[in-house]
């Protein structure tokens, strides 16, 4: 057991006990504090059920009341206390901390504050906890950011990497000079810059290409109200260890070790409104606990390589669309699909579609080199592409169509 975990484990259970409907009925005829590792762990899908159970304060103590990203069905609502803000504005802070900001810089953020989202939030009041000048360009108008880098000449920017890339887009049709322009750090939230190995991906390269910045991924998660940033070292995101427990598990929920990919299942410390235990967050990635270069003890969270329910069965070994779709976009592709049905218990049939003049065996090899996968690779029109990449109930254009 970490010390953090002994010294805050004892507490998060008993609150939990008292005050949590949920939990109270869960913990039923436990004597003591009981290890965290022989509880139950929780999914999203409970969470959404039974949400108003895991609720440990009256309305009269809320502040906030924010839904998740909804990647799963429909946003669930999640409240927070004055408290609760706080110590995300804590965790934020020290988050930005590890990317190196300090109060003398000037931070935009290139990040909605309304619609629900907890992040918008978050980042604001974490910036503003470390005490930087702080831009809130949000992240519907690439003209405004830009005319803002102008104007104030800001050191850092908060985005989606997919905004960054719109923003440098922009900047190339108006002949703005981003390369060369105040912006040397650039936090990137919600899509991976860096594959398993920690190497830039090719819209982390982008990215740092067009802006002329050192790019630095955080990984958050609303229900959580925590996020795990890089530091320079770039070797995955610091654990605040104060705040959040976690565990690596695979799909037996055995605790796997350093290292290894399997889903995350985090526990909160200290959260008034909606303290979570065991919770699987359906995302996977890996753990590493050696001390990390920037001399930082605490363990690291690698890049998230893809959601639980989309691991892909295939001949004996599983593997992550995310791994497929990164190798066609270096081979050049731009419209394609990959498509997965079920072909037995133990496999999956995997096509991949594309539209272009890329040549089907070098498509083949690359994904053989890296994946080590020879899936079905087939050339078809625009329109089935199209048809594939989003469909009439679709609200994202998707390169990963589960058939499932
Ligand atoms: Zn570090």
């Amino acid at each position: 057991m970490s010390s953090a975990l002994d010294q805050h484990w004892p507490e998060t259970f008993r609150y939990a006990n008292k005050f949590s409907p949920f939990y109270r009925e869960m913990f039923r005829g436990r004597k003591g504090v009981p290890p965290l590792e022989t509880l139950p762990t929780v999914d999203k899908k409970v969470l959404s059920e039974r949400n108003r159970d895991f609720l440990c304060v009256p309305r009269s103590r809320i502040a906030e009341i924010v839904t998740t990203s909804g990647t799963t069905g429909k946003p669930l609502l999640w409240q927070l206390t004055a408290n609760d803000v706080k110590r995300l504005a804590v965790n934020e802070k020290i988050s930005f901390q590890c990317a190196g900001l300090t109060p003398r810089d000037t931070v935009l953020v290139a990040v909605a504050l309304d619609r629900c989202f907890i992040a918008g939030l978050a980042y604001w009041q974490g910036l503003r906890e470390l005490g930087c000048a702080v831009v809130r360009v949000g992240a519907s108008s690439p003209l405004l950011v830009l005319e803002m880098i102008g104007r104030v000449q800001p050191t850092a920017i908060v985005a989606v990497p997919s905004f960054l890339r719109v923003i440098a887009d922009k900047a190339r049709d108006t002949k703005f000079d981003l390369t060369h322009c105040s912006v040397k750090k650039a936090v990137c939230i919600g899509e991976p810059i860096r594959d398993g190995e920690f190497i830039l991906n090719l819209s982390g390269r982008a990215i740092e290409k067009a802006w002329g910045a050192k790019i630095f991924s955080t990984y958050g998660v609303t229900e959580l109200a925590n996020s795990l940033c890089e530091c320079n070292a770039g070797q995955g995101g610091h654990l605040h260890d104060q705040q959040l427990h976690l565990e690596i598990l695979d799909d037996d929920s055995n605790r796997l070790p350093d290292g290894e990919v399997g889903e995350v299942v985090a526990t909160t410390f200290g959260v008034e409104a909606m303290p979570l235990i065991r919770h699987r967050t359906g995302d996977c990635a890996a753990l590493f606990s050696a001390k990390c270069k920037c001399g930082r003890t605490t363990p690291r969270l690698g890049p998230v390589v893809g959601r639980k329910n989309q691991k892909l069965k295939f001949k004996g070994t599983s593997l992550f669309p995310s791994m497929l779709q990164a190798v066609l976009e270096e081979a050049g592709l731009e419209k394609f699909a990959v498509v997965a049905r079920r072909e037995n218990e133990l496999s999956d049939a995997v096509e991949i579609l594309f539209h272009g003049d890329a040549k089907i065996p070098a498509l083949r090899d690359a994904v053989q080199a890296r994946a080590k996968i020879t899936p079905l690779i087939r050339r078809v029109s625009l329109t089935e592409i199209e048809k594939l990449q989003l469909p009439p109930e679709a609200r994202k254009r998707r390169t990963f169509v589960d058939l499932r």
